[in-house]
């Protein structure tokens, strides 16, 4: 029987029709466990940009570590996204932010994602599903960030 493992993407969008790209994703990822709620935030670094939306699917998976990364670029290909500049506008963007207790240290797949403890867009979704998993003052860490709940996808 092959194993199990708790694991968890964050998704993103700032280009194009968000919520569609969103939502399309969404649908496509397999072994779907839960969907977080929808979360609004500005830009941090990278040029002059629109606002993203994000979220976090709870997957419960034998997809192997490296695989759940080529699935998660799977999606933002048929998203369309263009990589241009570092940083800049993207249609879709997956990451792996957990994989079970699995630490990686490889610039190709580094989890748990080196950044999640400090983005309020990775932490309120996460927050959603898993709150056991983040640290008591998670909230406090991020405090500098502007973030609203909007409405939830309805997939
Ligand atoms: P970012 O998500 O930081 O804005 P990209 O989506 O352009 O940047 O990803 C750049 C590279 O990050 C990818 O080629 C991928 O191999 C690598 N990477 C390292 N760790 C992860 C991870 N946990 N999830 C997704 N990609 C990762
Ligand atoms: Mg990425």
């Amino acid at each position: 029987m092959p194993q199990i493992v708790r694991a968890f993407l964050g998704l993103g969008s700032n280009l194009g029709d968000r919520r569609e790209l969103l939502t399309s994703a969404v649908r496509d990822i397999p072994d779907k466990h839960a969907i977080s709620g929808v979360y609004e935030t500005a830009p941090i670094g990278g040029p002059s940009q629109g606002a993203f939306l994000n979220l976090v699917v709870e997957m419960r998976t034998s997809i192997a570590p490296y695989d759940l990364l080529n699935t998660c670029q799977q999606l933002e290909n048929s998203a369309g996204r263009v990589r241009t500049e570092h940083w800049g506008p993207r249609t879709l963007d997956v990451d792996v932010l957990l994989y079970g207790e699995l630490e990686l240290d490889d610039p190709q797949l580094t989890v748990p994602h080196p950044l999640m403890n400090t983005r309020a867009f990775v932490l309120y979704p996460l927050a959603d599903l898993a709150p056991e998993l983040l640290s008591p003052h998670w909230r406090e860490a991020v405090s500098d960030q502007a973030i609203v709940r909007v409405e939830d996808l309805s997939c």
